[in-house]
């Protein structure tokens, strides 16, 4: 009996490779076609996901193309069949075109649903996934796109036709959950020179914005972290939380920035559950690659099956907190700044020498976030329509807003700048106006476009039109000249 068993399972087995080896031949990513050792270009990436595309009717791509011929493609797997109750996770990797390995894994992960038709997790899952954020700097190994512009420092201002792109999807989507795929860099040289490294396969992030929803900002520290800790180490991944900071050159450290023009925060300030995974980069593009690229489909395959099995919880969270987002806020925290724990960090790195780890207690830690100033939000913003730069801002910026069919209360109020004072956020110099609230009179509604606040986005318009704020339009370059006046040209409407 046992002999036949064997036997059969045997045949089985030949059956299965036999049958479906052209098949599987199909799936290999050109990254593996490549042994390794080549990265995927543009063009290879929406020819593999064509060919993924009409294997399987789970899968669903649509192409975005860029000015200069190359195309970003979205890629929506879902299991039809099943009930429209599904969670919804939106996968984006690769908006930094030195930091491959995220859409490598991406395109291996497109591959399993290809070849999986019928999934377990897309029982309850519903997975958008954009690969390639930043095709020009993919295929030339570079951080920025084509222009010149950090895609994950652009989710406010959205300059680049590829954050459009990312944001255009996002709220099409509507995820509940999304996952950014980074890397970051071990080996620069105040760590070489320290002699220690860290040496993480994957450092995972959650929100760090503290007007982001304390629920899903715990759902991230008690529950992802060390599910992603366990499922990464099955799979030899060593793992730690997205900590930053060069430690040896004299920083602290930290747990990312609290910047809504990051993808993360931007994504999150709206309600989501949002995360950022941050492999470890090579020394050049292809150190390392093959490791790289597994241990981020694993965190991928983890997040998923996260995304599975607290799927009650992700979702009554972001619920909860879309609730909130719509109701009037008592306050909104314009600045806010990382503080020192109870504990100190213990941080465990790689020592260059020995090639073992040592833990270093690090008591420059910084892993809470404090609110410094806040605001109580108007109940509407109005922006003045001679202004053309901040009424194209507004137009990218997916706010909704209404034009002159509407009355001006008496609580409307300007900023009166009375001076500026320096400020450093984050390690960052820069400078912030001092104002006073006064009442006006003689405002004209058709002289002004009317930004309510309320909705997924009421926190981030508050964020992004208080001068006042850390990281409002003001602080950059091009809208510097909105605080360099007596008057800041938007007003507040207020109860
Ligand atoms: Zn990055």
């Amino acid at each position: 009996m046992k002999t036949i068993r064997r036997f059969l399972a045997a045949s089985f087995v030949l059956f299965l490779t036999v049958g479906s080896v052209e098949v599987l031949a199909q799936f290999n990513t050109p990254l593996k076609t490549a042994g390794f050792r080549r990265l995927t270009t543009n063009s290879e990436v929406v020819e593999f996901v064509k060919k993924c595309d009409a294997q399987s009717n789970e899968i669903t791509v649509t192409y975005f193309p860029l000015q200069n011929g190359l195309q970003i493609p979205v890629v929506k797997i879902s299991r039809a069949e099943e009930s429209d109750d599904k969670l919804k996770v939106l996968m984006i990797a690769q908006q930094h075109g030195n930091e491959p390995s995220g859409m490598e894994a991406m395109l291996q992960l497109i591959a399993f649903f290809a070849k999986n038709t019928g999934h377990t997790l897309l029982k309850t899952t519903d997975l958008t996934i954009i690969p390639q954020c930043n095709p020009t700097g993919g295929d030339r190994h570079e951080r920025r796109n084509g222009s010149g512009i950090d895609l994950n420092r652009d989710h406010l201002l959205i300059r680049a036709e590829e954050t459009a792109i990312i944001q255009q999807v996002f709220r099409e989507t509507d995820p509940e959950m999304t996952v950014d795929f980074h890397e970051y860099y071990p080996y620069g040289k105040a760590w070489e020179e320290f002699g220690y490294r860290r040496n993480f396969d994957i450092q995972l992030g959650g929100l760090t914005n503290i007007n982001t929803s304390e629920e899903l900002r715990n759902l991230f520290k008690i529950n992802a972290l060390p599910y992603i800790k366990v499922h990464l180490r099955q799979y030899g991944f060593s793992f730690f939380e997205y900590t930053l900071g060069d430690f040896p050159a004299g920083e602290r450290l930290r747990h990312s920035t609290v910047d809504i023009n990051d993808g993360r925060q931007s994504f999150g300030i709206t309600g989501t559950f949002s995360l950022i995974v941050e492999g470890m980069n090579g020394r050049d593009s292809i150190h390392n690659l093959e490791r790289r690229v597994k241990s981020q489909y694993q965190t991928a395959l983890g997040l998923l099956q996260f995304a599975l099995v607290h799927r009650t919880q992700i979702r009554e969270g972001v619920q909860r907190a879309r609730k909130e987002l719509e109701l009037p806020k008592a306050e909104v925290a314009i600045i806010q700044e990382h503080t020192q724990g109870i504990e100190p960090l213990e941080y465990p790195l790689f020592s260059i020498s020995t090639k073992k780890d040592t833990v270093f207690k690090v008591e420059a830690y910084h892993p809470v976030v404090k609110k410094i100033e806040s605001v109580k939000p108007p109940e509407a913003y109005l922006i003045p329509k001679n202004d053309t730069l901040l009424v194209s801002w507004l137009k990218r910026s997916g706010f909704s807003y209404q034009d002159s069919a509407f009355t001006i209360k008496p609580g409307t109020f300007q900023y009166q700048i009375t001076g500026h004072e320096k400020t450093n956020f984050e390690g960052i110099e820069g400078s912030l106006p001092l104002v006073e609230k006064v009442q006006v009179s003689d405002v004209i509604p058709a002289d002004y476009y009317l930004v309510p606040v309320k909705g997924l986005f009421s926190t981030k318009i508050v964020l992004a039109l208080e001068p006042r704020a850390m990281y409002a339009l003001p602080s950059y370059p091009e809208f510097e000249y909105l605080i360099s006046g007596e008057k800041y040209p938007v007003l507040r409407i207020e109860k």
